[in-house]
């Protein structure tokens, strides 16, 4: 602990107070294991990380070029052409939908921050769910309650639940977060589970937040999307942005829809006092590239399709290994993940490893095998369920032309940098269930 002495005074005390209940994400730790094995010549596989793998298009490239020179804050809502584009993206989507009800921000990551804390009170999530909400409750100072459910969506009936006893214990839950599609599942949500979610928001007056980062890479095969705006419009907030349908995750840059009306109204008075003094606008430049990106010019159209089309293939791909290796993975309908549970061959894994927990599971794959990948309980899910989160998007290619011919691609998996990967992540898997312990008198049977 760091010890200041103030001048004057003769107590001794800690120069900080107390830490936030959470540290710097695993993700950077195993990127520091990754890249060390990198530098040694060792295989590595990277699939810890939410990156889209892909890059600038070279419509954007330009328009952030031509925007350089903009150099005002602008308005804190973001500029009148991007919140006029998003609004016809949301409305080209079936929720029609005015500048006014836009705000934008530096990623929707602080936007969903600023929303939790103009909210203020305790927040419902799916478990698992994407990790940093129930980081940024804690940092907001309101409770996070985690109740399981399916594909980014807490089961109704248990909101209702848990709902009806924070009302009587005087603490209520004001808001719950569904991730539609999800991260970590690679699901979507059905819409018999996201209207029974909507009754129950009703019920119980809850604010929805419906994250819908990856409602552009869902793949073909996948249910109709159902956002819970179209059952509960006036208490329902979106938001999304252009980190992962266009891979601009580096330029932070991320938008809500406000619901019409009241609710709408306060909410969006609040989130701006909250981004005035914390980020103050997104960068000018990326504003002008992004609202072209939400004008949705038809190169940029197909270009999102054919990275969907990415996705769908080498997820499916991922997942078929996994599956071949005894474990059980949903199959994957949108965004870039895999989440295979192991629990089929959970008594291997404690035979052979000694691994009881989704944590140990992962730090092995890392430190033995070069394989980065995040433990289901970084998402909240129980640890003893042995799930991993895979993200299958760093797969693409590790040069620009590697990645664009990986995009142009019929059959990418074919492509020899990527069944290398897919051959690497078969042998690892091989022997990791395998029952044959292998040690310095060669393999034997467990
Ligand atoms: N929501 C989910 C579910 C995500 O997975 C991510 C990024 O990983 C985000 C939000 C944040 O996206 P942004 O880059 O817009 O801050």
């Amino acid at each position: 602990m760091a010890l200041t002495t103030i001048p004057g005074m003769s107590i001794i005390e800690p120069a900080l107070g107390a830490a936030p209940s959470f540290g710097v994400s695993a993700t950077l730790a195993a990127n520091e294991i990754l890249a060390a094995r990198h530098r040694r010549g060792e295989p590595v596989l990277h699939m810890a990380f939410g990156e889209a793998g892909l890059d600038v298009h070279p419509l954007l490239r330009d328009a952030l070029a031509d925007a350089a020179g903009r150099n005002g804050y602008g308005p804190v809502a973001g500029l009148p052409a991007l919140r006029e584009a998003a609004a016809g993206y949301w409305t080209r989507r079936d929720l029609p939908t005015t500048p006014d009800q836009v705000v934008t921000g530096p990623g929707s990551k602080a936007l969903l921050f600023g929303l939790i804390a103009a909210i203020g009170g305790d927040v419902v999530l799916p478990r698992p769910s994407w990790v940093s909400y129930a980081a940024q409750a804690s940092l907001a100072g309101v409770q996070a309650r985690l109740v399981p459910g399916a594909a980014g969506v807490p089961e109704a009936a248990r909101v209702a639940n848990v709902a009806a006893a924070a009302r009587a214990a005087g603490r209520p839950v004001r808001a719950v977060i569904v991730t539609v599609p999800d991260n970590p599942t690679g699901l979507l949500a059905q819409a018999s589970a996201i209207r029974a979610l909507c009754a129950v928001a009703e019920q119980h007056n809850l604010v929805i937040i419906s994250d819908e980062i990856y409602r552009d890479l869902i793949f073909d095969a996948a249910p109709p999307y159902t956002s819970p705006s179209a059952f509960s419009a006036e208490r329902t907030v979106v938001t999304s942005g252009v980190s992962k349908n266009l891979a601009l995750g580096g330029w932070r840059l991320g938008v809500v829809r406000l619901p019409e009306g009241p609710l709408g109204a306060e909410l969006r008075d609040r989130l701006l006092a909250i981004a005035s003094e914390i980020w103050s606008a997104p960068a000018a430049p990326v504003q002008e590239a992004a609202a072209l990106a939400f004008r949705e010019p038809a190169a940029l159209v197909a270009h999102v399709a054919a990275s969907r089309r990415l996705h769908a293939r080498v997820a499916r791909a991922v997942a078929a290994r996994f599956a071949a290796h005894g474990a059980v993975v949903p199959t994957p309908q949108a965004a870039f993940y895999v989440y295979p549970g192991f629990g089929p061959v959970a008594d291997v894994l404690r035979h052979k490893h000694g691994i009881t927990a989704d944590t140990d599971l992962a730090g092995l794959l890392l430190r033995r095998y070069g394989v980065g990948v995040l433990p289901g309980s970084a998402f909240g899910e129980e640890s003893w369920r042995l799930r991993l989160r895979v993200a299958c998007s760093m797969l693409y290619g590790s040069t620009s032309e590697r990645r664009s011919a990986a995009l142009a691609s019929d059959d990418p998996c074919a492509l020899p940098w990527i069944a290398e990967s897919l051959d690497r992540l078969d042998e690892v898997l091989a022997e990791v269930v395998s029952l044959r312990i292998t040690g310095p008198g060669g393999a034997r049977d467990a």
